[in-house]
């Protein structure tokens, strides 16, 4: 199995640490790459879009090409999973930030998101989450983004407060805060399941 890590800017490398540490719990073979350019997410099973700043990544990948080679792999059943900053990228709707910075979505998950939303007190926090198919696992929010409303064809899998945190759309996962920066990866594990049915 091949794992593309979208490398543009952001917690790249842990998340490549972390899948690959998923792979070795699960005895998956398998390989994850950090991509800045066109060509290697067309070549890859599975695609992990990191948290970093969405306006950045936005405009890197359309300019690079990989949204569309993201798009096509979303298309063809392949798993995508977004945190944080990649949370917002494959919302359908953004809120006013993303409006008036003209941030580029990728719409493959029927969800509104709020950037920033746990306000400048709570900038970063750690907490414990309850992740449908998963159980309690330890989550790790920065400047995060929360989904405010839900498609009927998405299945939220967290919350916390009133918001839904953690969601799913057939191949698509989304999640506003950071699997990879903790020990657990039980998150990429589940993941990579999916990646291995379909
Ligand atoms: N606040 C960032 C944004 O809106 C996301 C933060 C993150 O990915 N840790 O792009």
């Amino acid at each position: 199995m091949r794992v593309a890590v979208v490398g543009v800017q952001g917690d790249v490398e842990e998340h490549v640490f972390a899948t690959k540490r998923a792979m070795r719990n699960l005895g998956v073979d398998g390989e994850v790459i950090a991509t800045r350019k066109r060509g290697v997410v067309a070549k890859s099973d599975a695609v992990i879009l990191p948290g970093g700043e969405s306006t950045t990544i936005s405009k890197l990948i359309f300019r690079e090409g990989i949204a569309e080679e993201i798009l096509l792999a979303a298309e063809e059943g392949k798993q995508i999973m977004g945190t944080c900053a990649g949370l917002i990228l494959l919302a359908s709707e953004g809120d006013e930030q993303v409006a008036k910075t003209g941030t580029k979505l990728l719409r493959l998950m029927d969800i509104s998101v709020r950037r920033n939303a746990f306000g400048r007190q709570r900038e970063s926090f750690q907490c414990s989450l309850n992740f449908e198919g998963v159980g309690e696992v330890p989550a790790v929010f920065i400047r995060a983004p929360a989904i405010t409303r839900i498609g009927k064809d998405v299945k939220p899998l967290a919350h916390l407060n009133e918001f839904v945190v953690a969601a799913q759309q057939k191949n698509i996962l989304a999640l506003a805060f950071h699997p990879e920066l903790t020990e657990d990866t039980r998150i990429h594990e589940y993941f990579l399941r999916n990646a291995l049915k379909s």
